[in-house]
């Protein structure tokens, strides 16, 4: 487990258009809360956040999380309105990106078995590392 993590959203919608639904508090992750998703991985139920590793992070540049930078830069606005958050006081794509960021998060989630276009070229970006695209392949392969 990550230090710090927390279940934010519970992860709906559909295959092609996952969105996540709001939790109204951020719940620590512990093994009760991650045997709840049994008999699928606790990814494909929950939507998590956990603290910025900076430049720990293969997606950290710049001083700025590349993520947050590509999400809103590619993908289409899920909401007209501000969604309800639990951690956007301490969120780094809200610092960073603002609004715009909230507007395209509910449809980020980590398990996508059936991204779009837009989606790979948000998380991967134009021209991605090794590291990365082994990262992402990992993620997508990850069904348990
Ligand atoms: S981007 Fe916005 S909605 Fe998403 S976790 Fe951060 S503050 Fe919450």
């Amino acid at each position: 487990m990550w230090p710090g993590s927390v279940a934010i959203g519970v992860i709906g919608g559909t295959a092609t258009a996952p969105l996540m639904a709001p939790l109204s508090e951020p719940v620590p992750v512990t093994d009760e809360l991650l045997a709840l998703a049994s008999p699928v991985t606790p990814t494909e139920v929950f939507r998590f956040a956990a603290p910025c590793r900076c430049n720990a992070c293969i997606h950290f540049g710049d001083a700025k999380c590349g993520l947050a930078e590509r999400l809103t830069r590619t993908l289409e606005p899920v909401t007209d309105e501000l969604p309800s958050c639990s951690i956007r006081p301490r969120c780094r794509w809200w610092q960073q990106e603002g609004e715009a960021a909230c507007r395209r998060c509910p449809q980020v989630v980590t398990d996508n078995f059936n991204p779009s276009a837009e989606m790979l070229a948000a998380v991967c970006g134009e021209n991605p590392s090794s590291e990365l695209l082994a990262a992402v392949l990992r993620s997508a392969t990850s069904s348990g």
